[in-house]
């Protein structure tokens, strides 16, 4: 069997392990031991039991597969190095995915130290009053619409620089939950940024102060291309995304593929998203080995779930928008139908 390796085992990473671990003799190589459905994690910061329905050890999902919990430090066209190995390939995905902000998304963890710090910021979150949110993309939305649902005493303040929350969204979606969360009791501030956090306030570039004692950053994503730097800088774009050809191919590599959001495909960076482009390396790796045409990745508009809390949330399709309880209930369904794949 041909050796494949595959760098991070989140949506993308995890699923192409799973799919091809009988074909392919495959290590998945992750800094952290267990995969994560990382939209479920705002549900676990005000509801900490939450957490063991969103993740599973790669250990209990892959059965043949090999797992090495280690840091990648250095890829190459024809070995991977971590802190402790050097894996030689046959083939390579790429899914090293994004970074963002703690407590939401967190490399070089194990499960039990997952478990622990989400307790902490659930503890920090009963005790005090002022929390502020500074970022009103979806992940702040969604983080107002969970705290605004679970704790009625709260003052809850969003800061958002644009002029919008969510502003890539419809208009009926942005106004939806802009009402929503106002009604919840949310204060919003618009156009402005946080400029100084200290002694828990925080002064804005205009100069308002907030009290708050407890902040969650829910802003911009960063690449994991760390690795990658030393030998294949010339594959990444200037924001230091992996750029792929149509096949998810890195270019002049027929070995070499990446998937998820690592890559520099101009598209939103999903977890469905990342699934997808799975769903293509699959293939693709089939198809290289039975000597059949390749599979071509296209962009296209997903169905987005935005939820506000446990019974509210937006479904969005192109023009086509729901809102109310159906949306809040989906979300939990897609949620339950992802895990079940990995139990
Ligand atoms: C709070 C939040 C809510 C979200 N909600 C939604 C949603 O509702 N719907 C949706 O579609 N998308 C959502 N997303 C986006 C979604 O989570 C990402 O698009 C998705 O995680 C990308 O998957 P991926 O496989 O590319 O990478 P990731 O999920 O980022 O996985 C990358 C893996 O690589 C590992 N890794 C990274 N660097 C190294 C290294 N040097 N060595 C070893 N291992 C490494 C990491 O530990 C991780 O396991 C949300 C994101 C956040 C942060």
């Amino acid at each position: 069997m041909k050796k494949l390796v595959i760098l991070g085992g989140g949506f993308a990473g995890a699923k192409i392990a799973k799919a091809l671990e009988n074909k392919f003799e495959v290590t998945l190589i992750d800094s952290k031991d267990y995969y994560e459905f990382t939209p479920g994690i705002l549900r676990s910061i005000v509801k900490p039991t939450h957490l063991k329905k969103i993740q599973v050890i790669h250990n209990h999902y892959l059965k043949k597969a090999k797992v090495i919990v280690e840091c990648i430090k250095e890829v190459s066209k024809n070995y991977v190095l971590t802190d402790k190995s050097k894996i030689k390939f046959d083939y390579l995905v790429i899914a090293l995915g994004s970074s963002y902000n703690s407590p939401f998304k967190e490399k070089e963890i194990i499960v039990a130290t997952r478990g622990a710090h989400l307790r902490k910021y659930y503890k920090e979150l009963c005790k005090v009053k002022n929390i502020t949110i500074v970022g009103g993309g979806i992940v702040g939305v969604e983080l107002a619409g969970e705290i605004s649902d679970f704790y009625k005493n709260k003052e809850i303040t969003l800061i958002q620089k644009h002029e919008k929350l969510m502003e890539r969204n419809r208009n009926k979606t942005i106004s939806y939950a802009d009402n929503f969360l106002r009604k919840k009791g949310v204060r919003i501030i618009y156009e402005e940024e946080m400029k100084e956090y200290n002694k828990k306030v925080i002064t804005t570039d205009k100069g308002i102060k907030i009290k708050s004692d407890l902040t969650f950053i829910c802003t911009g994503i960063t690449p994991n291309s760390e690795p990658l730097k030393k030998n294949m800088s010339k594959y990444l774009n200037k924001r230091e995304y992996v750029n792929v050809n149509k096949y998810l191919q890195i270019n002049g590599y027929k070995n070499i593929f990446a998937a998820g959001d690592i890559t520099n495909i101009k598209e939103e960076k999903l977890a469905q998203n990342a699934e997808c482009h799975a769903d293509i390396i699959i293939k693709n790796l089939k198809n290289i080995e039975s000597n059949k045409p390749l599979e071509k990745y296209v962009p296209k508009p997903r169905i987005m779930i935005i939820s506000l809390g446990r019974f509210n949330g937006i479904l969005q399709y192109k023009n086509f928008i729901l809102t109310g309880i159906i949306p809040g209930i989906l979300k939990t369904f897609v949620e339950w139908k992802t895990m079940i794949k990995y139990r």
